[in-house]
């Protein structure tokens, strides 16, 4: 056992005894006690010591086993389950049976009065003690959160059942508040875990310096708080003290030298008015907290009833996609990509829609982000080269010799080596010419140094297939990656077509694009072109490739072939 500084100030210690004579030993020996000053009290009995019990301060209680007309055992059923100071039974006669009776009535120790010294009662004491401040220890660690000290989630729960309890007798109001960090990650990820660390601790403090004293703030876990405000009047009280926790999280935190910032969003439902059950006001805050993460962080929301639904509508969605791929839900439309100088079909982009059960087409920009969130971008992935491969060679069979084929690859492809596999298997099977296979990437995709991509990329230019750059110009690496990685066409997103040809800020943008492209000769295609005026413009600046809505929207397959045939194709690739 390990030295514990048994006190410097003294131990207080009562000697419940009823024989006066007996009393005065022990306190004897307890005075012998060398290595710390002894305060002994004195209860002669059963009820004097329940009274002075409930009434003083004692580190340890020492107990006789004969209490007049009651025993020590008695005593120690009666004290135990509502203290928490060690208790000692002193026995005298009785052996193993009263020793064993004492453990379990609930006494940390037992001594044998004939065996009482000052040696061994010391080292009782202090063992006693010992005991005590592990347990002590054991509770804090089962009910607080290390690194902050705050509440930890289980003694969250039990406070927020308590309060609900408490403000259902008393009539009052609860705000229950759900705080997440913005950017934490990104801190954690850049600076370490031990800047992470000290950023949790601060905002720790200064959560619990924006609330009362009754209030319970609780992490739990990561970057996530809690805080129960309790006994509210109105719930409007709770408001300023988001605004003020607000203020407080987005002063800069200072480390080492360095200032770092991040800020909070928080999720606020309340007692009575949205439910009497915790579990569901957990929940509620937890929903409102993210919508204040959607509405761009920094902000505080109340908890409405639209968000269970919103919430209902995603989970509905995130199941019925886990099957969307075994059951054929997944379909692939084509946007043809015109040579304007032409008119002919020179390209088409393979674009993937959701045709649910009930007949519901789902656009991409619905389900991708589910699909990212759910892990199953790339199951998804390989599907859409898989089937655009097999479309692309059955076109050509069917005598509709398609140019190009464009498929879209997101980021999580990219970072899987067994894209390029997949796309090396696609290419076999269906013995289609590489080089007619372009695949679109977003700059978000790609990002500038990222040694992954760029053998991912090297890899999939040596199959022959090329790499476009969608959306260029949205980003905010678009030249950085233009330079590092093997591009060979630009996509001029919709934004800056758009307002073509009015907006001279937009005409010089495009103007400047299409230029860049052809100096460093690469491929230029305006996405999003719906008018005639847009097209001449783009047309007239050297930019012959484009795709929109004047042209064709995205089709399925037949109504795409109708269009090649309509329009012809231009002879091979351009
Ligand atoms: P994107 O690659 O930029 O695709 C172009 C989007 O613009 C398509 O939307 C298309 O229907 C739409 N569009 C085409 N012409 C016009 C026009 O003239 N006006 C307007 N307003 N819109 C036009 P869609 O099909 O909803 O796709 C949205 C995005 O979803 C795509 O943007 C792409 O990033 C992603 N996506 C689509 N299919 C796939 C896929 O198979 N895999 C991956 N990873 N992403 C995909
Ligand atoms: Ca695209
Ligand atoms: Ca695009």
């Amino acid at each position: 056992m390990s030295e514990v500084p048994v006190q410097r100030s003294g131990l207080n210690i009562l000697v419940v005894d009823d024989d006066e004579d007996d009393y005065l030993i022990t306190r004897q020996i307890c005075n012998r006690i060398q290595e710390v000053k002894i305060n002994v009290e004195w209860a002669p009995g059963y009820d004097p010591a329940l009274e002075q019990i409930s009434a003083g301060e004692y580190d340890v209680i020492l107990i006789d086993y004969r209490l007049g007309a009651s025993t020590g055992i008695e005593l120690l059923r009666e004290i135990t389950p509502h203290t928490d100071v060690p208790c000692i039974l002193l026995t005298g006669q009785g052996g193993r049976e009263v020793d064993l009776e004492a453990m379990e009535s609930g006494a940390t120790d037992y001594l044998a009065k004939t065996e009482l010294s000052p040696v061994v009662l010391e080292r009782t004491l202090r063992y006693a003690l010992e005991r005590k401040r592990a347990e002590e220890r054991l509770n804090r660690l089962a009910l607080y959160d290390t690194l902050t000290g705050l509440a930890n989630r289980s003694l969250f729960r039990d406070r927020l059942d308590r309060e609900l309890s408490r403000a259902t007798r008393f009539g009052h109001s609860i705000a229950l508040m759900f705080i997440d960090l913005d950017g934490f990650k990104t801190v954690n990820d850049t600076l370490g875990h031990d800047v992470g660390d000290e950023l949790i601790k601060v905002a720790a403090n200064r959560l619990s310096a924006c609330t009362r004293q009754i209030d319970t703030v609780a992490r739990l876990g990561g970057d996530e708080f809690v805080i129960i405000l309790a006994g509210l009047e109105d719930t409007h009280e709770a408001i300023p003290v988001a605004e003020r926790i607000l203020v407080s999280l987005s002063r800069p935190f200072h480390f080492g030298g360095q200032d770092v910032q991040v800020t909070g969003s928080i999720g606020i439902t309340f007692y009575p008015d949205d439910s009497n059950d915790a579990d569901v006001l957990i929940k509620n805050a937890d929903m409102a907290m993210y919508s204040a993460k959607a509405n761009g962080r920094n902000g505080f929301e109340l908890y409405r009833t639209e968000m269970a639904i919103k919430a209902a509508r995603q989970l509905d969605l995130q199941r019925s996609l886990r099957h969307a791929l075994d059951r054929n839900e997944f379909v692939l439309h084509y946007q043809p990509q015109i040579d304007v100088t032409s008119g002919k079909v020179c390209g088409v982009e393979a674009l993937l829609r959701w045709q649910r059960p009930s007949g519901e087409l789902i656009a991409p920009g619905d389900f991708m982000p589910v699909l990212e969130e759910m892990h199953l971008i790339n199951d998804v992935g390989d599907w859409v080269v898989k089937d655009a491969c097999k479309q692309f060679r059955s076109w050509w069979a069917a005598k509709v010799p398609v140019p190009r084929i464009s498929v879209n690859v997101s980021r999580a492809q990219l970072r899987r080596r067994g894209f390029v596999v997949t796309l090396k298997e696609c290419l076999a099977e269906t013995g289609m010419d590489p080089t007619c296979l372009s695949l679109e990437l977003t700059e978000s995709a790609l990002i500038a140094d990222d040694v992954l991509a760029d053998t991912m990329l090297r890899e999939i230019t040596a199959l022959g297939a090329t790499i476009a750059l969608d959306d260029f110009g949205t980003g905010y690496s678009s030249l950085a990656c233009l330079r590092d990685f093997p591009i060979a066409a630009l996509k001029i997103d919709r934004a800056f077509v758009k307002g073509l040809p009015d907006s001279t800020a937009d005409a010089a943008l495009a103007t400047t694009i299409v230029a860049m492209a052809q100096a460093m000769g690469l491929r230029v295609i305006a996405e999003g072109v719906e008018t005639k005026e847009q097209a001449e413009f783009l047309a007239a600046r050297g930019c012959n490739l484009q795709q929109g809505f004047l042209f064709s929207r995205a089709v399925p397959p037949d109504q795409f072939v109708e269009e090649c045939k309509r329009r012809g194709v231009t002879d091979g690739p351009i």
